[in-house]
C-alpha cells in the first residue's frame, strides 16, 4: 500500500480547482489535505462555500476542509501543490509555493512561457520534465513549477504528436469551438451565449500559437511550426471541439495519419500512471463523430476523439476534427498526470 501525498489545491472553489478536488477525492496516491481560495471564501468550510455548483460526490474530510489563504504558511505542510488560480494571482503565489520548498502543478498561464518551466502536457513531451533541475539550482529550494498548457493547446498537442513524429509538422492551422466552462465561473454570462457564438476569446490565439511550439519543440528550442488560431466560444458546457488542418513534412494518406494515431502511446501509458487513459487519442470512422455530448468523456475525459480524417486541398495536407475534455485533459486530469510522471520518475522527492 502506497503512503498518500497530502496535496494542496489553490483556487479550489472555481471550476478548474473544483475539477482537481473531485478528481483526486479518490487518488490512490494523492490525498487532499487543504484547499485556498480568495478571502471571501476563506474560513468557510469547502462544501458549503462551494454548495450546489459541484457535480462531484466528496469525500466527508475533503468536503469539512476550511477554506485558507493560498500561503504556504497558512497550510499544514502539504507534499504537493495543484494551482487553479487566476493568472493574475498565481505569478507571485506559486513563486512562493516553489520557493518554500514544493512542487507546484499549475494550470495558470503565469509561467507557462518561462524558460526553465516545464510546459508539460504527459504523452507530448515528458523529457521536458528535466528542466526543473535547473528551476532548482537558480532558486536554490527542492520546490519547482510545472504547468500544463492551455486547455485547447493540450487538445490540440496530443492530436498532432503522433503526426510530427512519423511525419514532421510543417504548418497547423486550428479553429476551436470552446465550452462556456473554459471561461472560469461565472464565466460569460447566459444573456451573451445562449442561442450565440462569440468569436474571440482573449489572449487565447496567443497562447494557442505560441505554447504548441513550446510543447512540440525541445527542452530549449521552439518547434518552428507555423500555428494559426482562430478561437470562439459556443454555447456547449464542457468539451473543446477543434477543426485542424495542417501539412506535413514528408506526404502522409488520411490512412496513414489514423493508423499513426490510433499507434500512439506516450510514457503515461508506458508506466502504466493512474490517471493515464488506455488510449490516449482514439479515431473514430463515423462520418459524424467526435460529438461534444457523446465523447467529451472519452477514457475519463483524458482522451482525445478525433474523427473526419481527410485530405486537406487548401494546405495539401490533411484535416480533422478533434475534441477533448477542458476541465481534465485542457486542465486538472493533465497536471495530476504530471505529478504522477514526476513520481514515477522520482522527480520529487
Ligand atoms: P474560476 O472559476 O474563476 O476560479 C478561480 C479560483 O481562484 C477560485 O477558487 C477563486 O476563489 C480563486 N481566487 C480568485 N482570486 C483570488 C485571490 N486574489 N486569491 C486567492 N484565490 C483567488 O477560474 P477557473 O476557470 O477555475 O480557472 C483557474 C485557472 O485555470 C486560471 O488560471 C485559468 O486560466 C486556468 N485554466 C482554466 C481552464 C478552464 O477550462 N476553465 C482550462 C485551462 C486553464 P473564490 O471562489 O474565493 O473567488
Amino acid at each position: 500500500m502506497v503512503k498518500k501525498r497530502k496535496v494542496a489545491v489553490l483556487g479550489a472553489t472555481g471550476m478548474m480547482g473544483q475539477k482537481f478536488v473531485q478528481l483526486l477525492a479518490h487518488h490512490p496516491w494523492f490525498e487532499v489535505s487543504a484547499v485556498a481560495a480568495s478571502d471571501k471564501s476563506v474560513g468557510k468550510e469547502y462544501a458549503s462555500s462551494i454548495g450546489s455548483r459541484t457535480e462531484a460526490n466528496l469525500p466527508n474530510q475533503v468536503g469539512e476542509l476550511v477554506l485558507t489563504e493560498p500561503k504556504p504558511q497558512a497550510l499544514d505542510d502539504p507534499d504537493i501543490a495543484f494551482s487553479a488560480l487566476p493568472p493574475e494571482v498565481a505569478g507571485p503565489v506559486e513563486e512562493d509555493f516553489a520557493k518554500a520548498g514544493m512542487p507546484v502543478f499549475s494550470n495558470a498561464s503565469s509561467h507557462r512561457m518561462d524558460t526553465y518551466v516545464p510546459l508539460l502536457n504527459p504523452e507530448v513531451n515528458p523529457e521536458h520534465a528535466e528542466m526543473v533541475e535547473e528551476q532548482k539550482r537558480r532558486m536554490k529550494t527542492d520546490g519547482f513549477i510545472v504547468s500544463n498548457p492551455n486547455c485547447t493547446t493540450a487538445i490540440l498537442t496530443l492530436s498532432l504528436k503522433p503526426l510530427q513524429d512519423k511525419f514532421g509538422l510543417e504548418t497547423v492551422v486550428v479553429s476551436s469551438m470552446q465550452a462556456v466552462s473554459g471561461a472560469g465561473y461565472p464565466g460569460v454570462a447566459s444573456l451573451d451565449i445562449m442561442q450565440n457564438v462569440i468569436p474571440f476569446i482573449r489572449n487565447e490565439e496567443e497562447k494557442v500559437e505560441h505554447e504548441t511550439n513550446k510543447i512540440l519543440g525541445t527542452l530549449l528550442k521552439p518547434a518552428g511550426i507555423i500555428v494559426s488560431a482562430s478561437c470562439n466560444r459556443v454555447p456547449t458546457l464542457q468539451g473543446h471541439m477543434e477543426a485542424v488542418f495542417a501539412k506535413t513534412r514528408s506526404s502522409a494518406t488520411p490512412n496513414e495519419i489514423i493508423r499513426t494515431m490510433r499507434e500512439f502511446k506516450g510514457a503515461p501509458q508506458q508506466l502504466k500512471l493512474p490517471s493515464a487513459p488506455e488510449h490516449p487519442v482514439i479515431v473514430r470512422d463515423e462520418e459524424d463523430r467526435p460529438q461534444t455530448r457523446l465523447d467529451v468523456d472519452e477514457g475519463n475525459g483524458m482522451t482525445v476523439t478525433v474523427g473526419r480524417v481527410r485530405r486537406d486541398p487548401a494546405l495539401n495536407g490533411v484535416k480533422y476534427m478533434a475534441l477533448g475534455h477542458n476541465l481534465i485533459r485542457g486542465g486538472a486530469g493533465c497536471s495530476i498526470l504530471n505529478a504522477e510522471l514526476f513520481l514515477a520518475k522520482k522527480l520529487i522527492k
